[in-house]
């Protein structure tokens, strides 16, 4: 079994979607082993998303992800890394496959619902900025 970070972002938050996209990732046999709602400073914001410090969308990104409560969670299945991103469905929600949670949900690239951890260590990183080994059970 694998864990890897998730978080519902702002706008998705802001339209009440919380329960909705939770009962995707449980209809595709994740299991939500640790979640809080939280609000992000711009700096905790840009601190997790540093690898795109050098992105030009970096600074509405974290803008972005500071303009509201998150739910940071962390999901546990067979794969899960991989099983979580085929549920989120491409970063660009005009490209993503039908029944996906940003086709579904999402209004646009920046403002697409939901993150996902993309690789083992990156996983592991990303738990460990929210959440003790003690608060995932
Ligand atoms: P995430 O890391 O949030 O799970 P992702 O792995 O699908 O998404 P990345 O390439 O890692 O996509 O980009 C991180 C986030 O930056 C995207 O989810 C999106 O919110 C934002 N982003 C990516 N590309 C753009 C863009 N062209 N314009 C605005 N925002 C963007
Ligand atoms: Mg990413």
């Amino acid at each position: 079994t694998e864990h890897t970070l998730s978080i519902i972002k702002p706008d998705a938050t802001k339209r009440n979607l919380t329960g909705k996209i939770n009962a995707k990732f449980e209809d595709a046999g994740l299991r939500i082993v640790a979640q809080k709602r939280i609000q992000l400073t711009k700096a905790q914001a840009g601190e997790f998303y540093k690898v795109h410090a050098e992105r030009p969308f970096y600074d509405e990104l974290c803008e972005f992800m500071a303009s509201g409560p998150v739910v940071v969670q962390v999901l546990e299945g067979d794969g899960a890394i991989a099983k979580n991103r085929e549920v989120m469905g491409a970063t660009n929600p005009a490209d993503a496959d039908a029944g996906t949670i940003r086709a579904e949900f999402s209004e646009s690239v920046g403002e697409n619902s939901v993150h996902g951890s993309d690789a083992p260590e990156t996983a592991r990183e990303e738990i460990a900025y929210f959440f003790s080994g003690l608060e995932i059970v």
